[in-house]
Order: C-alpha cells, then structure tokens, then sequence
C-alpha cells in the first residue's frame, strides 16, 4: 500500500502510534481516504481498529437505499489506523455505504487549519459498551473516550472517571 500523502507515521504522544501533518491543512479540506475490510457483528474478527458505523448513521449517495440494517465494522486496513482519539480533534471521519460496491467509503475531514506536525486526530465516539479511559491530554478531555450521548449507560467505574456530566 502507498503512504497516505501528506502525512507521516509516528510516535505519538497521545498514544502508541499517531499520524502527523506534513503539510498544512486547510479547514474542510479532506486530509484522506481510508481503506478497509467489511465485518459485521457476528462475525470474530479482531475489532481494535475498526470504525463502527451505526445502521442509522450510515449515508449512501445512492438510490434506491439498501443500507444494511445492522451495525458495520470497516477494520482499518492502511496508516488510517494509527489516527488517534481527542475529545478535541482537528478531524471528523464521514462515512458512505457504497451498496453497488458492498462496502463502505470513509474519510477524514479538517474541522479546522492543521499545522505541519501536528497530530490529526478524530473523536472515536465510542459506546458505553466499548467506552475506555481517555488520556488524550485536551483541555476539554471527556475523562472518557465515548460518545456524549452514551454517558448515562457508562458502567460506574468509568463514570467515576468522566470530568463533564452528561451530554450537551
Ligand atoms: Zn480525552
């Protein structure tokens, strides 16, 4: 597979590995495309890196709609999997259920100007069922990587962790 243009591999500091800008980045631009393989739920496969895409927010560009009605799992396959969690990103990934091709197109969007170096990082969202503790190092750290609106059904040892109350 070929390196992701513009960006690099790295140590990071956040966590394990990380992905850095090597050229800037201008908000709203597309910073790339991920490549990936489709799971779904129950099926065994290694989910560390996976996007999970929830059935009703799946778009898809085209019609008639056939979106799968269950959960998808689109394992991370290239360098999109070393991007690492912030309760701040300066990323969001979009993501497009592509039912001519059966699989899923995502990709990574500025959400503001990305300076050379600095860490590209989206916000992971995950469910209360998969929520984990959260080091991201944000001012505005959650405590916790999950999705804002999953904080009430954190078991209590996260909740303990969390530094807002709830969503919105
Ligand atoms: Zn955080």
């Amino acid at each position: 597979m070929g390196r992701l243009e513009g960006l690099a591999v790295v140590r990071s500091r956040i966590h394990g590995y990380g992905i850095v800008a090597q050229r800037r980045f201008a908000a709203g631009e597309v910073i790339c495309f991920g490549d990936g393989v489709l799971w779904e739920d129950d099926e065994e496969f290694d989910d560390t890196y996976a996007l999970i895409l929830h059935s009703g927010d799946v778009r898809t560009g085209e019609a008639p709609d056939p979106r799968p009605q269950r959960d998808l799992f689109w394992d991370l396959a290239d360098q999109t999997r070393w991007l690492n969690h912030s309760c701040d990103p300066n990323s969001v990934v979009e993501a497009k259920w592509v039912p001519s091709q059966h699989t899923v197109d995502a990709w990574w969007t500025a959400r503001r100007d990305i300076e050379i170096g600095e860490e590209i990082t989206y916000d992971y969202a995950f469910s209360a069922a998969v929520a984990e503790p959260c080091y991201c190092g944000a001012a505005s750290c959650r405590g916790v990587i999950v999705d804002p609106e999953d904080i009430d059904k954190l078991p209590d040892d996260l909740r303990r962790r969390l530094t807002i109350k709830r969503a919105g």
